[in-house]
């Protein structure tokens, strides 16, 4: 694997620099090998040299049923013959809209998107709207998407903009506490209650690192949050149809007032959703206002019922999480073989890997005493031996992977680790 090719791609990295800042169209790529692909199939990728990779990766997530799913790829392809945007409804909307309804089980209504970013600033504009309070509460190391009142980075303790050019004041209406803390929680609603709008969070945070919710801690944000009259959202953009059919809330039994979903619920192709209780959501028929000229695009639409049939269908969330399960498992025995502090912890469909004490980290604070930039310099010795992954450590495991891919992964892992992991 060592002995790949590398020409096109210089090439194409060297006329990049030249056309886009960096060479990349989205920042979150700047700190990731510069690869150029050409395709991608089920589970793996190949480059412009011809190179292949298994693909842990996942494109962040939104390839749960593999790259370029047949019917996917058919649904879209027909719809797009029939236009894309009419300014007005067209005939998929509501066999997308009662697909993914019945799909999470919990909501009475939903808005397709586009982005999760947009979806987000969707769900905490309405939150606003329904209570007539401006404050919101969220928690270190979680995502949001890349808007000024969002983005945030935690330096010792202390939180502010995490770009430049990013206006500061965006910031003040946000709480930022420690993710399963429910003691901290409750103390923000004894201080601030009468201003809190919302409860945003990831149910399972997934951004940095994997930190499910310890036992009994959602429960727990959901009574605080139904005490205090706010409303609680779940951002699903990475859990929803990805831990089970229906996401975060159904796997860990807890219902929000909420969500946004994004990523694996249109088999690749770039959709969100805004989901929730109809008395709030209906808002936005009676004066909170959001729109998208792309908003529930014909093809957009094609794709979540074809993507939401399939994963109904063929239920595959058992074989992902076995395939997950047995990763896992493989990494950990070649941790030890290589006599490295290799450490895995999450659920087998979204698990983080990363240098450090093996004891479960539960929060940003624990994840920043994990040796994160050691796993960052492993990952283009990984990418080098055709293992797609990130250097946040982040690994996805999507329905297409199998045991042949599982094989694969743990030959060039280990052979990784022999070339570069000291
Ligand atoms: N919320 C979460 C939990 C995410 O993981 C992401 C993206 O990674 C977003 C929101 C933003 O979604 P998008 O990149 O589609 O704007």
């Amino acid at each position: 694997m060592n002995s790949r090719s590398e020409t096109r791609s210089r090439e194409l990295r060297a006329r990049a620099v030249e056309l886009t800042p960096g060479g990349v169209h989205s920042n979150v790529r700047l700190t990731s090998p510069s690869v150029f692909f050409d395709r991608g199939k089920g589970a793996w990728l190949w480059d412009a040299d011809g190179n292949d990779y298994v693909d842990y990766l996942l494109g962040q997530g939104p390839n749960f049923l593999g790259h370029a799913h047949d019917e996917v790829i058919t649904a879209v392809e027909s719809a797009m013959r029939r236009g894309g945007v009419f300014g007005s409804q067209h005939v998929l909307e509501n066999e997308a809209g009662e697909l993914f309804l019945d799909s999470i089980g919990w909501a009475e209504r939903v808005r397709f998107g586009v982005s999760g970013t947009e979806a987000d600033q969707a769900a905490l504009r309405l939150a606003r709207a329904a209570t007539g309070r401006t404050r919101f509460v969220r928690f270190e190391g979680h995502y949001h998407g890349w808007l000024d009142n969002v983005l945030i980075k935690t330096v010792d303790g202390v939180t502010g903009p995490a770009s430049e050019g990013q206006l500061a004041h965006h910031l003040d209406d946000s709480i930022v506490l420690g993710f399963n803390d429910p003691v901290a929680l409750a103390r923000a609603f004894d201080e601030h209650g009468g201003e809190i709008a919302a409860v945003i969070l990831e149910p399972m945070m997934c951004n940095s690192g994997a930190i499910p919710p310890e036992n009994g801690y959602l429960q727990r944000v959901r009574e605080l949050c139904t005490e205090h009259g706010a409303v609680l959202i779940f951002d699903e953009v990475i859990t929803g149809f990805r831990l089970t059919l229906g996401g975060a809330a159904e796997r860990f039994g807890v219902t929000p007032d909420l969500a946004v979903y994004g990523k694996a619920m249109a088999g690749g192709w770039p959709v969100s959703a805004l989901a929730g209780r109809a008395d709030v959501m209906d808002r936005f028929a009676a004066g909170v206002n959001h729109s998208g000229t792309f908003n529930s695009s014909v093809p957009a639409c094609a794709a979540v019922t074809a993507a939401l049939t399939v994963l109904r269908r063929d239920a595959p969330y058992q074989r992902v999480e076995e395939h997950g399960a047995r990763l896992i498992d493989g990494i950990r025995k070649l941790g030890v073989d290589h006599d490295l502090p290799l450490r895995v912890q999450g659920l087998p469909m979204a698990f983080h890997v990363g240098f450090g004490d093996p004891a479960p980290v539960i929060d940003a604070a624990g994840l920043g005493r994990l040796d994160l930039k050691r796993y960052a310099d492993l990952v283009p010795v990984l990418v080098d031996h055709g293992i797609w992954v990130a250097p946040r450590g982040i690994w996805y495991v999507s329905a297409a992977h199998g045991d042949s891919e599982l094989a694969a992964v743990l030959e060039r892992l280990d052979a990784a680790l022999s070339a570069g992991g000291r």
